[in-house]
């Protein structure tokens, strides 16, 4: 299953991320990730989108292309995987469109997380990374809103509204639900679902 999370920044989209390719057995992409590790390793990559991702800028598409491109080719995403931060842009959006059709897949679900900006910044607050500040939030909330519409416009009817209100266990509820009886099919129905949140 080919899944993309839309969302802004502090909306828990990578918490449900990290717990849906736990139980889908697919992974996790997320550029931001990537990035930050490039950048922690100082690798000449990380060196090249440092000053991008330090500014809450979006970083070159060819070079998003590429680090995705290559992510996707590795095996394990060959079945499926959940992109979390990508595509940002409508060149970004076509380039996975391409990779994908290239294999005779498409991209089976795109769920957008939604959430009030009030609820957003205490959130992106409360987690207390140091480049969070109230002027940086409200930045990367408007670069957002332009991604929005862009990736909202390129993907149209095949977006689910996902409301990332509540608790991380009620959103992922949700968005299994969201996504439908094909999760199901891959837990092998009802059982697996239950005793897992039963834990
Ligand atoms: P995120 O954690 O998804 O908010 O990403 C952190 C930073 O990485 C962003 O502010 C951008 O600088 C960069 N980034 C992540 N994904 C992309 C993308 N798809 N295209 C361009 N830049 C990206």
């Amino acid at each position: 299953m080919r899944i993309i999370l839309i969302g802004p920044p502090g909306v828990g989209k990578g918490t449900q991320a990290h717990r849906l390719a736990d139980i889908l057995k697919i992974p996790h992409i997320s550029t931001g990730d990537l990035f930050r590790r490039h950048i922690a390793n100082s690798s000449r990559l990380g060196k090249s989108v440092k000053s991008y991702a330090d500014a809450s800028e979006l970083i070159p598409d060819v070079v998003a292309e590429r680090v995705v491109s290559e992510r996707l080719s590795r095996g394990d995403a060959a079945e499926g995987f959940i992109l979390d931060g990508f595509p940002r842009t409508h060149d970004q959006a076509r380039v996975l469109d391409a990779i994908l059709e290239t294999r005779g897949a498409k991209v089976d679900h795109a769920v957008e997380f939604i959430l009030d900006n009030a609820e957003l910044t205490s959130r992106l607050l409360s987690r207390g990374r140091g480049d969070d500040t109230d002027a940086v939030i409200r930045h990367r909330l408007n670069v957002y809103e332009k991604e929005r519409d862009t990736i909202l416009g390129h993907y149209g009817p095949v977006v689910a509204e996902l409301d990332a209100s509540g608790s991380v266990e009620e959103i992922g509820e949700r968005l299994l639900s969201t996504l439908g009886a094909r999760v199901l099919q891959v837990l092998g129905v009802h059982g697996a679902r239950s005793s897992r949140t039963a834990v």
